[in-house]
């Protein structure tokens, strides 16, 4: 980090703050050359994986289409409660942890389908219908089916 004074780039931090809740820091820095101080902010940035889609395209990871899908899956549950966030933050620790640099969209799928079962079945059923929906992938047809009528047969 450059003083913006003079240019040096050895600094010396000399108080550290969280800023933003935990996901950005501030430091406070004094110039090893000229002993001007300045501030640094620090922010989080998480790598996700690239996304191969169905058809072999690839495609940035978003966020939001997995949040969306799981916000629409919890819509008719009673006690959501932060349901949606907890399983967001595990399926992406999942990610992150075991697929860092690329990933299937229907492993995610599976991911998200597999914390929800154990979850809450019913949310587990119209995540599997949604996906289905916006991703056409038969897999998840086939595993919809498969939950339904194992229901039937109770
Ligand atoms: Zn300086």
């Amino acid at each position: 980090m450059r003083c913006p004074k003079c240019g040096h780039s050895d600094s010396k931090v000399t108080d550290t703050r969280s800023a933003n809740g935990v996901s950005s820091i501030r430091r406070r820095r004094v110039c090893l050359g000229c002993g001007h101080r300045f501030f640094t902010n620090e922010t989080v940035c998480e790598e996700y994986p690239i996304v191969i889609k169905r058809n072999g395209k690839e495609e940035e990871f978003d966020r939001d289409k997995v949040k969306i899908g799981l916000s629409k899956a919890f819509k008719k549950s009673a006690n959501i409660g932060n349901k949606v966030d907890e399983i967001y933050a595990r399926a992406i620790g999942e990610i992150l942890s075991n697929h860092p640099n690329k990933i299937c969209s229907e492993t995610i799928g599976m991911i998200i389908m597999g914390l929800l079962k154990a979850s809450d079945p019913a949310a587990y059923l119209r995540f599997a219908s949604v996906y289905k929906n916006f991703e056409t992938a038969d897999d998840f047809a086939f595993e919809f089916r498969k939950m339904s009528s194992a229901k039937e047969d109770e």
